[in-house]
């Protein structure tokens, strides 16, 4: 592989827990603990995980809107924590987030080509308003949306519409990498299935490499080349699409995929056992010891609420955070030989 477009190393992130008159720090919320990860060049990589897996945390930590506990995250070769002011406006025009709810990253307020100039002016981009004015007529052609909606307001938008904007806000300023917080959670499932193939057809013209955020696998499925399976602000399985769909060794995967509906009896046939026991996620304030999935794993043994577990190299890519890693992975292996 080529040296990647992003790398996160160990990224951890903390929230302090304030508490009495004298606001002292009593306890921390661990919402990112040592997550590493590459997105390469042109490349769809999926974070997934339940609400409270820390998934946002690493997406906010990236486009620097909270600063790392501790970790290096690079873009480009080139470590965050040393952005001067120089290289700081470079970064922030590479790298464009967009939102789950467009509704609350829009400004009510602004017309859509208002929304649209602030990035432009902000970033020196188009010298007169002539110039500007037709920048966003292109950009709304890029996300498939009429030029006469830059005269309308959010309020008068389609939620779908909505992310249209946000998604040609994020792309203003030429951007070559996109964090896609949850983009199309919020909308409904035909909406979706359009702004797919919007992400798709971009990332194609515009030769952009995206971090995918979402807790839904199917979604996920059908988007990334690679994905890395979040719990508790952890990543506990990392590898391709195929390899997590077809080949999942870790228990907590093996449950998100089979509560994931299927289309086909094949597909039902195949689909792995739910290995978790009745139970909340735990709070991360105070994770589990050792492995944090283990109050909820059907296969937890004495060591896992001692010791964290290593990663195991289960296949070309394919990493698995869990003790019981390579006897699971033989299992998945002879589930695939028996097909
Ligand atoms: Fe289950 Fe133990 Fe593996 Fe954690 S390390 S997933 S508790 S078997």
């Amino acid at each position: 592989m080529s040296e990647p477009v992003l790398k996160v190393e160990n990224l951890v992130k903390y929230f302090p827990v304030r508490s009495g008159l004298l606001h002292k720090i009593v306890a921390h919320v661990k919402a990112v603990d040592k997550v590493s990860f590459d997105v390469q060049k042109g490349e769809i990589f999926g974070l997934i995980g339940e609400s409270g897996s820390g998934k946002s945390t690493v997406a906010k930590t990236i486009v620097q809107i909270y600063n790392p506990t501790s970790g290096m995250i690079y873009f480009k070769g080139q470590n965050l924590s040393k952005l001067t002011k120089q290289t700081i406006g470079r970064f922030r025009r590479e790298v464009q987030m967009v939102f789950q709810d467009p509704k609350s990253s829009l400004n009510p307020r602004r017309s859509v080509m208002s929304i649209l100039e602030d990035p432009l002016i902000i970033h020196g981009i188009g010298k007169s308003r002539v110039e500007r004015k037709r920048i966003i007529h292109t950009l709304l052609g890029q996300v498939e949306m009429p030029s006469r909606y830059m005269y309308k307001y959010p309020s008068a938008l389609s939620g779908g519409e909505r992310q249209r904007i946000a998604i040609a806000r994020a792309l203003a300023v030429n951007p070559s990498f996109l964090v896609l917080d949850e983009p199309t959670s919020a909308l409904d499932v035909s909406v979706q299935a359009k702004l797919i193939n919007l992400f798709l057809r971009l990332k194609k013209e515009l030769a952009l490499s995206y971090l995918f955020i979402t807790h839904n696998l199917s979604l996920v499925r059908t988007i990334a080349a690679r994905a890395g399976v979040m719990y508790l602000g952890k990543i506990y399985e990392l590898g391709t699409m195929e390899m997590l769909f077809s080949h999942p060794v870790h228990p907590y995967t093996k449950t998100l995929i089979a509560a994931t509906p299927v289309v086909s009896k094949e597909e039902e046939r195949v689909k792995p056992r739910e290995m978790s026991k009745e139970g909340e996620i735990p709070s991360p304030v105070n994770p589990p010891s050792g492995c944090a999935f283990h109050p909820r794993c059907s296969i937890a043994e004495s060591r896992c609420s001692q010791e964290l577990p290593s990663p195991v190299k289960v296949g070309p890519g394919h990493l698995v955070w869990c003790h019981r890693a390579e006897e699971l992975a033989v299992r998945a292996e002879e589930l695939v030989v028996l097909e």
